[in-house]
C-alpha cells in the first residue's frame, strides 16, 4: 500500500499529521494537481516538496530548499509518499519521527511537462511546472544515480532544478525573500507559539550546532510571543486558555476515535 511506510513511522495517538484516510484520484497526463513545501525544522532544517501523484504526494526533503538559480543544483532525497491531506499540515509534531515545526511555505499546482508521469519517474527525470505562490515556471527532477525508482530505498539521491525562464533568477533567494507561512504568514516561531513552546523542554529535537542553535532562537520568540499574547488577553479580560496544549489536545482527541 502506498502509505504504508508513512504510516510505520509515525505514532498518530502522539503526532498531529494526518493518518491520511482519502485517497482522491489524481488526474491523469498534463492536467494540474496539488503540489506543496513544507519547511520543517527537525533535526535539520529541510523542505520538503509534495507533488500530487496516483492519489498521494510524492515526496522529497531538499535539505537546502529549492533554488530559482538555473546553476544551482539542490540535492533533493526521494522519502515515503504522504498523503493528500498533508497539504494541507501545518503545526507541531511534539515527538517521534520527524519531531518539530512544520509550516506551509508554498502551495499552488504542479503540471507534468510529460505524458506518463510513472515513466519519468522510472526514468529519473520528471520536468514540470509549478503555479505556486513562491515557486513558478519549470524544474526539472533528475535522479542522481542507479536503481529503478520502482525498487524504491537503494537509491534516493535526486537533483531539483530550476529551468531558465521568466521565474529563474540568478540574485533572488527565495527562502530569504519569502521565509513565512503561505497560509498563516507566521514564522517558525510563530506556529510554536500557537502550540506550546515548552513541548520540548527537555528532549528537544536537536540539542547542538546550528540547528540546536536555531531550535533554542524559535522557542526563545515562541515563548516570548506567548507571554505578549497572555499580557494582552490579561488587559482585555479575556478567559485564559485551558493549561492543555493544543497538540496535546489534538493527540487526546485522536485517542479517543
Ligand atoms: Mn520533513
Amino acid at each position: 500500500m502506498p502509505l504504508d511506510e508513512y504510516r510505520r513511522k509515525r505514532d498518530f495517538t502522539k503526532s498531529p499529521e494526518p493518518a491520511g484516510k482519502a485517497s482522491r484520484k489524481t488526474p491523469a497526463g498534463r492536467t494540474p494537481r496539488f503540489f506543496c513545501v513544507q519547511k520543517h525544522l527537525a533535526s535539520h532544517l529541510h523542505y520538503d516538496v509534495r507533488l500530487e501523484h496516483n492519489g498521494v504526494l510524492l515526496s522529497w526533503a531538499v535539505p537546502k530548499g529549492p533554488s530559482l538559480d538555473p546553476a544551482t543544483k539542490r540535492l533533493a532525497m526521494h522519502v515515503e509518499d504522504h498523503p493528500v491531506e498533508y497539504g494541507d499540515f501545518e503545526g507541531v509534531i511534539p515527538d517521534g519521527y520527524g519531531a518539530g515545526i512544520v509550516m506551509l511555505w508554498d502551495r499552488g499546482t504542479w503540471t507534468p511537462e510529460v505524458d506518463d508521469v510513472d515513466a519519468a519517474l522510472e526514468k529519473g527525470d520528471l520536468k514540470f511546472t509549478l503555479d505556486g505562490y513562491k515557486l513558478k515556471g519549470s524544474w526539472v527532477l533528475v535522479r542522481t544515480k542507479g536503481a529503478p525508482w520502482s525498487k524504491g530505498g537503494a537509491d534516493r539521491s535526486w537533483l531539483l532544478i530550476k529551468h531558465r525562464d521568466q521565474w529563474s533568477s540568478g540574485e533572488l533567494d527565495i527562502l530569504d525573500f519569502a521565509p513565512l507561512s503561505v497560509t498563516s504568514e507566521d514564522d517558525l516561531a510563530g506556529i510554536l507559539a500557537k502550540d506550546d513552546p515548552a513541548v520540548w523542554h527537555s528532549g528537544r529535537p536537536a540539542r547542538s550546532g546550528d540547528t540546536g542553535r536555531l531550535f533554542e532562537r524559535i522557542i526563545a520568540q515562541a515563548v516570548q510571543m506567548r507571554a505578549d499574547r497572555t499580557g494582552n488577553a490579561e488587559t482585555s479580560h479575556r478567559p485564559a486558555r485551558s493549561g492543555r496544549t493544543s497538540t496535546a489536545r489534538k493527540a487526546a482527541a485522536k485517542k479517543r476515535r
